[in-house]
């Protein structure tokens, strides 16, 4: 008699810039584990980490692989997933740290899931990963700096038990990487249509572009982001690809879920490195600097900060530069550091408008009897009509309400410059918490 074990195995930073993507090495090995009858406990996590570390890879995504094997097989399954792993990193290139770590253990530890959550939110150091692979008898593998085995720890922690979200990946075939990708992009649409508001991040409709398929030469052809595994395999059916797709995975993910931002309750609380959710009152008019990006001043009892809508940002920027001082407001963003020519900054994801201040502005009087617009003579010296030459030193400037062109509520970046973790506007009343959802449907993964 054999008996049954639980191992989970985490994944990161095998990718480069010229190509390969960790989500394709899970693929690879979900395909390989299935030779040792593994029954999967859960989808493959696709775990988004802190978008703010300065060393991060493109997307900053970690994976991890849960399931039930036969004891037996243990040595078999870790020698063939470390042979897919080297196979498959790019351990040349500079700047690829991969990392891979085995845990056996039937359920993840508290402590480990508290570290999950700071890697999604803070800058973590290897010397912190290396000694809870130790204290919880974990086993670790790095290439480089190893700084990958941050990233493959905290995805076997990260077991989304408060919201979550999926995506299907679909894979191209070896002979098409770095090639034009070839997807019917009318299906697209129409399978955004259709599927609303279950899906999300597939099309961005201001520029009407398709999101789903990235542009670098990584095996990707495209990925479907939705509130279901049932959700996602549907858009994948509605999908029509014009090229052959090799294999497809429906991950589990911290994705649109806001994730990485904490609320701080004062400016002078926030971190370099961090997202934050903080509250202020405009206190600089908007600036436009170079490139058209859009730089306001927020303060509180305890601080002042500059944030920043980058043009990529979109209709945030718009809403950015419509801003006046006194406006009462609630940002989220990337905080970055102060330099010698700039204060602490935070980069802006959302606004939240609590409260608008009124706006006014100051006009000259109309003139009593022929209702001109009448001209100043100067300071404290009345005015003038142009028309009928009469002089009225006793009228005063008109104080008017202007309209403002925003409106109170939350405004978020153009879907195109979202972060992986960003909540999409469409996803707010779609959060799940609590019911972690471990039931795999029937095919959620081919091969
Ligand atoms: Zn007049």
């Amino acid at each position: 008699m054999t008996s049954q074990q639980v191992m989970h195995v985490g994944l990161d930073d095998t990718d480069s810039t010229k190509g390969g993507c960790t989500t394709y090495l899970a693929a690879l090995l979900i395909e390989k584990l299935d030779e040792f009858h593994v029954n999967f406990i859960d989808y493959p996590g696709l775990i988004r980490l802190n978008p703010n570390v300065p060393w991060k890879t493109r997307g900053n995504g970690a994976l991890c692989l849960r399931f039930r094997y036969d004891e037996m097989f243990e040595n078999e399954i870790k020698e063939a997933a470390i042979a897919l792993w080297e196979e498959n990193s790019a351990i040349k290139e500079k700047g690829t740290d991969p990392g891979i770590v085995f845990l056996k253990e039937e359920k993840i530890p508290e402590e480990l899931k508290v570290f999950s959550r700071k890697t999604e939110t803070k800058i973590v150091t290897l010397k912190e990963a290396m000694a809870l692979v130790k204290k919880l008898k974990a086993e670790a593998l790095g290439f480089n700096s190893c700084r990958g085995i941050i990233g493959a720890l905290a995805a076997i922690g990260e077991t989304l038990e408060d919201d979550y979200t999926y995506e299907l990946i679909a894979y191209r075939a070896k002979e098409n990487w770095g090639l034009k990708r070839k997807v019917d992009e009318e299906s697209i649409f129409e399978m955004d249509k259709c599927l609303q508001p279950f899906t999300f991040n597939n099309v961005d409709l201001e520029t009407r572009r398709v999101i789903i398929t990235p542009r670098g030469p990584d095996p990707i052809l495209f990925g479907v982001r939705g509130e279901s595994a049932e959700t996602v395999r549907r858009a994948y059916e509605l999908v029509k690809p014009l090229e052959p797709v090799e294999r497809w995975v429906i991950f589990r993910s911290n994705q649109g879920t806001d994730a990485h931002l904490r609320c701080v309750d004062e400016l002078d609380k926030i971190e370099p490195y961090s997202s934050v959710i903080v509250k202020g009152v405009v206190s600089k008019e908007p600036w436009i600097i170079p490139l058209r990006h859009v730089f306001f001043g927020i303060r509180d009892g305890s601080a002042e900060v500059d944030c920043a809508a980058y043009e990529p940002t979109g209709n945030l920027r718009k809403t950015a530069r419509e801003l006046i001082v006194g406006d009462q407001i609630e940002v989220y963003g990337a905080v970055h550091k102060a330099t010698s020519s700039k204060p602490i900054t935070i980069n802006l994801e959302k606004i939240n408008i609590l409260d608008l201040k009124p706006k006014m502005r100051k006009e000259n009087p109309l003139c009593l009897s022929c209702e001109k617009r009448l001209k100043s003579m100067g300071k404290k010296q009345g005015f003038r009509c142009e028309k009928c030459g009469k002089k009225f030193s006793y009228l005063k400037k008109q104080e008017f309400v202007v309209p403002r062109s925003l409106m109170p509520g939350l405004h978020i970046t153009s879907t195109r410059s979202q972060r992986h973790l960003t909540k999409p506007l469409i996803r707010y009343g779609q959060e799940k918490s609590g019911e972690v959802k471990h039931e795999l449907i029937n095919k959620w993964h081919f091969p």
